[in-house]
Parts: structure tokens; C-alpha cells; sequence
């Protein structure tokens, strides 16, 4: 499947990522998708790394539904599965929540060592929300890792081999009541 051009970059400004919808940090790693407008001249989407695989997985399934060319209306002709407004809506907050709120909550469970079970929970909880809408979460490791390191570097040995649904997984057992 075709994409456009992808090109790699370090941000010299903050963009938002197409994906997940939140902040590319400046000096932050990640990919543009270039496309040449119909009228002239280039756009771009800009993705973090690590949710640009996601995206683009996303795009390849969305192609799967789409009625094959020519036989859009024809009988056996696959219907095209669109998300209702309010379920992108609810993708957009729980992406959000994961992406910071869940996140900032562990950094400071583990600073004040209270809390931290709880909070895991909530992320996995809005990672299984997520994934019954159909989207996969990129990365339940990447910002907390730091603090890992500092806090539970034995957890962060056992995760950074692992796949991301195998992290869901090892974060799930360790911290289930
Ligand atoms: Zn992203």
C-alpha cells in the first residue's frame, strides 16, 4: 500500500501527531508523510515513531473494508466499516489519558511510593478500552522508562524485550489484584 513519501526528523518546532493526537516534543525523533497536493506543492502529517506503525496498520485494514473498485454497490461488495463520530471522540480522550494523564499519575505514584497499583490499573483498563474500539496502544513502556530506571529497573528489564502486547500483558499480571 502506498503512503506518500516518509522522511525522518528531529522537530525544531512542536507538531501534533496524526496518530495519537498529542504533542511531538521538540528535538523528539519522528516521521513525516509527504504528499503532493492535486493543486501543487507538498503536505505533510507528522507521527511519533512509534505510532507511525500504527497508523499506517490502521490505513491498511481501513483499505481491507473498502469496497473493492468497481464494486462499490454490487452485491458482495465489502461495505466499508466507518468509526461513529462519538467513538473517534472517546479514541481521542483515552489516547490522551494514556498518553499523559495515565502516565504522569505512575511517575508520581512512584514518587510519593503510594498509589502505583492503582494507577496501573486505570492505564490498563484505558488500554483495553481502546483496544475493544479497535486500536492498539503503541507504547506502555516509552515515558515511563526513565522512571522505571530509577524506581523499578527489575520491571523495566523485563519489558523493554517485549513486544508492546506483551507488555500489556507482564504489566497486567504484576499489578492485578
Ligand atoms: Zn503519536
Amino acid at each position: 500500500m502506498r503512503h506518500g513519501n516518509v522522511q525522518s526528523f528531529k522537530s525544531r518546532k512542536e507538531h501534533l501527531c496524526r496518530h495519537c493526537s498529542t504533542v511531538i516534543e521538540i528535538n523528539e525523533y519522528h516521521l513525516a508523510l509527504t504528499y503532493k497536493r492535486k493543486a501543487g506543492g507538498w503536505f505533510a502529517i507528522k507521527f511519533h515513531a512509534d505510532c507511525f506503525r500504527f497508523y499506517t496498520l490502521g490505513k491498511y485494514e481501513e483499505n481491507l473494508q473498502k469496497p473493492k473498485k468497481g464494486s462499490a454497490g454490487i452485491k458482495g461488495g465489502r461495505p466499508r466499516i466507518d468509526l461513529a463520530p462519538e467513538i473517534k471522540h472517546r479514541r481521542r480522550i483515552l489516547l490522551m489519558y494514556l498518553n499523559t494523564r495515565d502516565v504522569r499519575r505512575i511517575i508520581e505514584a512512584y514518587k510519593r511510593d503510594k498509589g502505583i497499583k492503582k494507577h496501573y490499573q486505570q492505564m490498563i483498563a484505558h488500554i483495553d478500552e481502546l483496544e475493544e474500539i479497535g486500536v492498539p496502544y503503541p507504547q506502555p513502556l516509552k515515558r515511563i522508562e526513565d522512571t522505571l530506571r530509577e524506581y523499578d529497573e527489575p520491571l523495566l528489564l523485563t519489558l523493554a524485550p517485549a513486544t508492546w502486547s506483551e507488555r500489556v500483558e507482564i504489566l497486567r499480571e504484576r499489578f492485578s489484584d
